[in-house]
C-alpha cells in the first residue's frame, strides 16, 4: 500500500460514525491494487456535526468522492449539488461524486441487490415480490426495484416508527413508476402467506436475524415457503439466518447479503472511475458462494 501511494494518487473516503469496523476500505483498495488504479479510500469518523465541514472538505481537497454511512445518510443530501433520481425518492445518499466540483448523491444498496440478483441468474423484472422491511435498506432495494421495472411489490413492516416511512416509499413509488405497490402490517401472518404465496421472490430487508435478533425470523414457519420461491436476506452476518434456513429446509433457492454488499461497493466504484470491481476476485475474497 505506502509503495502504491505517490503524489498523483486520489482520494476517495468514508463518512460515517462508527465506521472502524468497516469491510468497505478493505475491499476498495483491494479492488484498486488489483486493477492498478491509482487511489486510495479512507474511512474518517464523520458525524451529523461534523457532516457539513467534511464534505466542504471533500470539495476544498477535489477528493474524487466518498461514500456515507449512518448517522449521515439522510442528512447529507442538503449539502450536495444534485442527486440521482434513486437518491431523491429514498431521501437517501451512500455515495457522493465530485463531478468537477459539483457533488451528486447517489444511493447505490438498492443497485448493488437488483445486481446480486442479476449474477446469480435470478431475473424478478416483470415479477411480483414480496419484502419484509421499511428501513434504509429495505426502502432502497423497494425503490430501486420498482425503478428496475419490478411489476408489483407487496411491503409488510410491523406498525413501529419505520410504519409512516413505508407509507412514504409507497407513495413515491406510486408517483414515479407503474408498479404496483401495497403495504401491509407484518403482524398480518395470514396476508403475508398470501401474498407470498403469487410472489417469484421473497426477499427479507429488516434487522430481525441479526444481532441483537438473532435467531428469530420474520416467517414464522416452513409452511409459508414452496420449492419455486426464491428467498433473499439482506443481512449477513450470520451468513444464514434462521429465515434462510428455514426457506432452503423446505427447497427454496436462497441468498444472503452478502452479494448487495459487493454490488452496492461495485455500483460506486463505477461511478467513482469508471470501472468495474475485479468482480471474480472479490468474489472469493468476501467468499461468496450462491446455491
Ligand atoms: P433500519 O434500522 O433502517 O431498519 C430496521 C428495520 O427493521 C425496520 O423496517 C424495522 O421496522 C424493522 N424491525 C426492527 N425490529 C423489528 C422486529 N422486532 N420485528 C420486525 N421488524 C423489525 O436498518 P437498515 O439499515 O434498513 O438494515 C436492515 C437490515 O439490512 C440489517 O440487518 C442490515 O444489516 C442489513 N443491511 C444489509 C446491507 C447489505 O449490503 N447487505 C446493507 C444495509 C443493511
Amino acid at each position: 500500500m505506502a509503495e502504491r501511494i505517490t503524489g498523483h494518487t486520489e482520494l476517495i473516503g468514508l463518512m460515517a460514525y462508527p465506521i472502524r469496523h468497516s469491510s468497505s476500505p478493505a475491499m476498495h483498495n483491494e479492488a484498486f491494487a488489483q486493477l492498478g488504479l491509482d487511489y486510495a479510500y479512507l474511512a474518517f469518523e464523520v458525524d451529523n456535526s461534523t457532516l457539513e465541514d467534511a464534505v466542504k472538505g471533500l470539495r476544498a481537497l477535489k477528493m474524487v468522492g466518498s461514500n456515507v454511512s449512518m448517522p449521515n445518510k439522510t442528512v447529507v443530501g442538503q449539502y450536495l449539488d444534485e442527486l440521482s433520481p434513486a437518491a431523491k425518492m429514498c431521501g437517501a445518499v451512500n455515495t457522493i461524486v465530485n463531478d468537477n466540483g459539483r457533488l451528486i448523491g447517489h444511493i447505490t444498496d438498492g443497485i448493488g441487490y437488483m445486481q446480486s440478483l442479476k449474477d446469480n441468474n435470478i431475473d424478478v423484472i416483470g415479477k411480483k415480490m414480496t419484502i419484509t422491511g421499511a428501513g434504509g435498506a429495505a426502502k432502497a432495494i423497494e425503490v430501486q426495484a420498482a425503478l428496475d421495472g419490478v411489476k408489483e411489490i407487496s411491503i409488510f413492516n410491523i406498525k413501529d416508527k419505520f410504519w409512516e416511512a413505508a407509507e412514504e416509499t409507497v407513495k413515491t413509488i406510486r408517483e414515479n413508476t407503474d408498479c404496483i405497490v401495497n403495504l401491509y402490517d407484518l403482524d398480518d401472518k395470514e396476508k403475508l402467506k398470501e401474498e407470498m404465496a403469487d410472489s417469484y421472490l421473497f426477499a427479507q430487508a429488516t434487522g430481525v436475524g441479526m444481532k441483537p435478533l438473532e435467531g428469530m425470523s420474520v416467517v414464522p414457519d416452513k409452511s409459508f415457503f414452496r420449492p419455486d420461491l426464491i428467498v433473499t436476506d439482506t443481512i449477513y452476518s450470520p451468513r444464514e439466518t434462521v429465515l434462510l434456513k428455514m426457506a432452503k429446509e423446505a427447497g427454496c433457492k436462497t441468498m444472503n447479503g452478502l452479494g448487495m454488499m459487493l454490488f452496492q461497493g461495485d455500483a460506486a466504484f463505477y461511478l467513482w472511475t469508471g470501472k468495474h470491481m475485479p468482480i471474480d476476485h472479490m468474489k472469493e475474497v468476501l467468499d461468496i458462494k450462491y446455491d
